[in-house]
């Protein structure tokens, strides 16, 4: 197949563009390089099934031009990460929103297969034991910057499934959840694992927010990518939503725990106040932990890298780069 992969650049996209190279199929990744890295897909400029543009998903005859020549279309491009929707919700409503409109509109018209990548923030903050992809939504109000990202994620849902329903788009949406491993960028998406696991490198202190209790279930890169390929391939996930997570739930403070033993670091592990970090207006997410049952059932996925497991290649891979 030929397979457009957008935002093919970025951390999790760049591993979805090897996997499926591997697979055999040929590969087009569209770009704009704003967070994506040109490092992420060097390795693949020599390989006749590899091309990439460089282009914005707001572009819409390009966009429409890419989806007519594809086969099948995974949406990963996006703003992510909470520094960056903090710092710029407009650019991140634009390009998460119109942006993803831009691309289902498309692939609706040419009525190629779609995977959109949507997060586990969509949830919102409800601290509920196991979040269920039919569990309602908790989010503040709309003075924390922070809910437009799960807002315009839940907003790009709500078009996939009426595109689905009413234009007959093949869409599976998948909710990732802290992802993590090789190529993750510590100051761009700015996941936790890639800053921690730097600070303790670096012997600089790791810096937990808040009291460290609350907690996140990371899930392995070759994991995501496995749930995201699934998500395109099975039949039964035409037109559904799917956890894509490891339910191995970690408070912050165990995995900065963690990490500074993997590492063999002698970092402090200090606490940090969100206010310092992300201004006043600001909320977490106390707790987020998947039900992974629906993905077991529909997909046959089940995340098999343990966390302990992923960090030592995390790791190992940071200090490789050095
Ligand atoms: N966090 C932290 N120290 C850091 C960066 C993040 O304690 O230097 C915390 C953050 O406040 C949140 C958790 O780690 O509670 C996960 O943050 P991340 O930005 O990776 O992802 P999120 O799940 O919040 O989208």
């Amino acid at each position: 197949m030929r397979v457009l992969v957008t935002g093919g650049a970025g951390y999790i996209g760049s591993h979805l563009a090897d996997r499926l190279l591997a697979e055999g199929h040929t590969v087009v990744v569209v770009d704009d390089l704003s967070l994506g890295k040109v490092a992420n897909m060097q390795h693949n400029f020599e390989n006749s099934r590899f091309s990439f543009v460089e282009g914005d998903i707001l572009d819409a005859r390009l966009i429409g031009d890419l989806v007519d020549q594809c086969d099948a279309i995974y949406h990963l491009a996006a703003v992510v990460g909470v520094k960056h929707v903090l710092n710029d919700p407009l650019q991140t409503m634009i390009t998460n929103v119109w942006g993803t409109g831009v691309v289902l509109e498309a692939a609706a018209k040419s009525k190629r297969r779609a995977v959109l990548a949507s997060s586990s923030e969509v949830y919102g903050k409800g601290a509920v034991p196991r979040l269920d992809e039919d569990d309602d939504r908790v989010l503040g109000t709309t003075q924390v910057s922070r809910w437009c990202y799960s807002t315009g994620k839940a907003l790009d849902e709500h078009l996939a499934l009426a595109y689905h329903r009413q234009k007959g788009l093949p869409v599976a949406i998948v909710r990732y959840f802290n992802s993590y491993g090789p190529r993750l960028d510590p100051h761009g998406y700015g996941s936790v694992v890639a800053k921690f696991i730097n600070q303790a490198l670096d012997g600089q202190p790791i810096t937990v927010h808040g009291d460290g209790q609350q907690s996140r279930c990371f899930t392995y890169i070759d994991d995501t990518v496995e749930g995201t390929v699934l998500a395109a391939t099975v039949d039964a996930a035409n037109g559904e939503v799917l956890n894509i997570a490891r339910a191995e739930e970690t408070t912050i403070h165990q995995l900065a725990e963690t990490v500074r033993d993997a590492t063999g670091s002698s970092s402090e592990i200090t606490s940090v106040p969100y206010e310092a970090e992300y201004g006043k207006l600001f909320e977490d997410t106390r707790r987020r932990v998947p039900a992974v049952e629906k993905a077991e059932r529909v997909l046959r996925f089940r995340a098999q890298v343990p966390l302990a497991k992923g960090l030592e290649r995390t790791i190992n891979w940071f200090r490789d780069k050095r």
